[in-house]
């Protein structure tokens, strides 16, 4: 804890750590010193975790990234983190993210952006990606041993692929929401970032739970996940979808994904192309369906009920209190969400739009279920279709350019299935570069299994 909370410190041009608890760092790692003396240890006991801003966590700044939250200090905790502290883990502080979690690269976060700990060329600096970027750049500067994340439609899985970590989005409903700032409810899920897999596995045993609290949380006991990580893949199918072929991605991630496929068969594993017809439309139905949810779950933020309240005039009323607390406290990002979701989900526009992306998410999902009726294990694709770009590299005037960051990954959340980014590879620049699998639900045991062999 003493070596982390130096590094952490040494560590501030990473903008990583965005509120630090040394002093509870401290008093936890004595708690967890006694726990091992008295022999009740657990293997997260004693870890210094980095916990991402949009954790509740009792008394202690939870943001989410955003000025409309200023000074919000819950509490309560968060199902999650309760569970990381009951199993004696040691929390070093908050970490940096995107403003409620929507972006790709961090530069959304009220904060100012997390850097990569990896450099470009010419020592340019880089996105950590988002929204987890503070996170997956702690690890990858060895700030924490392991942090928590949260992956709405690639949140984990793009930010491990930047730096070179590992990232787990499991299966919906694995690990509980509650006390974690919603984004979009029907699609997030927490879940572990780690130098390894079997740093994964160990955290997401630690962080799940049946969870009365959560009426998503799924009622499915929580296995021993490091015990799946037999290292045996003999036998196993593991799919290849080739609508993920798509145009414009390096030919280094084509390379490497094919290394992937290689390394699985020669531990035993049997490869076989799959198709997933509805691949296409995940992005679209992602962004309509994702802002839908936010811009109801954003409502709360009103200037009454938590964080910042705007100054108000002579005269002004009610209305003008909740516009200009909105205005003043969301970033542009956030109320372009607000408003797209307010849009599709108006009278006029809902069966056009947010029903339509509904119908497609359903199909999507049917995709997936055939393929995994057929015999199909896990999938295999690229993470990212490049990897960690320039801070400051996306043109702000076209959003859409960011959001095609997430192309390989959205499919998986509107599907509800656990996925994994796995580091693999470096790209010509020496940048890491990372390979998804995507297991069946709830069966995080065999998807870390086969992450492992790639690793
Ligand atoms: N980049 C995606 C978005 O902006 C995904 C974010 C996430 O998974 N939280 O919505």
């Amino acid at each position: 804890t003493e070596a982390c909370l130096g590094a952490v410190e040494a560590a501030g041009a990473l903008n990583a750590f965005v509120h630090k608890t040394p002093d509870m760092a401290r008093d936890m790692a004595r708690a967890a010193d006694e726990r091992i003396k008295a022999g009740n240890a657990v293997p997260m006991t004693g870890i210094p975790l980095g916990i991402k801003d949009l954790f509740c966590t009792t008394g202690v700044e939870s943001q989410a990234a955003s000025r409309i939250l200023d000074g919000f200090r819950p509490e309560y905790e968060s199902t999650v983190t309760q569970n990381l502290w009951d199993a004696g883990a040691v929390m070093l502080g908050k970490l940096n993210m995107d403003e409620f979690a929507m972006g790709s690269s961090n530069e959304t976060s009220t904060y100012g952006n997390a850097v990569n700990p990896w450099k470009g060329k010419d020592g340019a600096e880089l996105t950590p990606g988002g929204s987890s970027g503070g996170s997956s750049a702690a690890v990858a500067a060895d700030l924490c041993l392991a942090a928590t994340g949260t992956d709405t439609g690639g949140s984990i899985r793009q930010p491990a692929a930047f730096t070179g970590t590992v990232g787990l989005k499991p299966t919906y409903g694995r690990v509980s929401r509650w006390g974690t700032i919603a984004f979009a409810s029907s699609l997030d899920q927490a879940g572990p970032m780690t130098k390894t897999v079997r740093d994964a596995a160990i955290m997401l045993g630690a962080m799940a739970s049946v969870d009365d609290k959560d009426s998503t949380s799924a009622d499915i006991p929580v296995p021993d996940f490091e015990a799946a990580l037999t290292g045996d893949i003999r036998g196993k199918k593991i799919g290849i979808p080739r609508e993920y072929r798509i145009d414009g991605i390096p030919d280094e991630i084509d390379a490497l994904w094919r290394q992937g496929a290689e390394m699985l068969r020669d531990a035993g594993a049997e490869i076989v192309d799959i198709s997933l017809p509805h691949t296409k439309y995940a992005l679209p139905a992602y962004y309509v369906i994702a802002p839908a949810e936010a811009s109801s779950n954003l409502a709360r933020y009103d200037g009454v009920r938590y964080g910042r309240r705007a100054k108000l005039g002579q005269g002004d009323g009610i209305n003008d209190m909740y516009e200009k607390t909105r205005a003043e406290g969301f970033g542009p990002e956030v109320q372009r969400r607000v408003m797209i979701g307010t849009y599709v989900l108006s009278a006029g526009f809902y069966d056009a739009y947010y029903n339509r992306a509904r119908k497609v998410r359903a199909l999507i999902k049917r995709d997936f279920d055939q393929v995994y009726a057929d015999g199909v294990d896990a999938i295999l694709t690229p993470a990212t279709p490049s990897s960690a770009f320039a801070l400051g590299s996306m043109a702000k005037a076209d959003p859409v350019e960011m959001y095609l960051n997430d192309v390989f990954t959205v499919t998986v959340n509107l599907a509800g299935l656990p996925g994994i980014s796995v580091p693999v590879g470096l790209d010509g620049q020496g940048l890491p570069l990372g390979l998804q699998l995507i297991g069946r639900p709830f069966d995080e045991g065999e998807l870390l299994n086969v992450a492992q062999v790639m690793e």
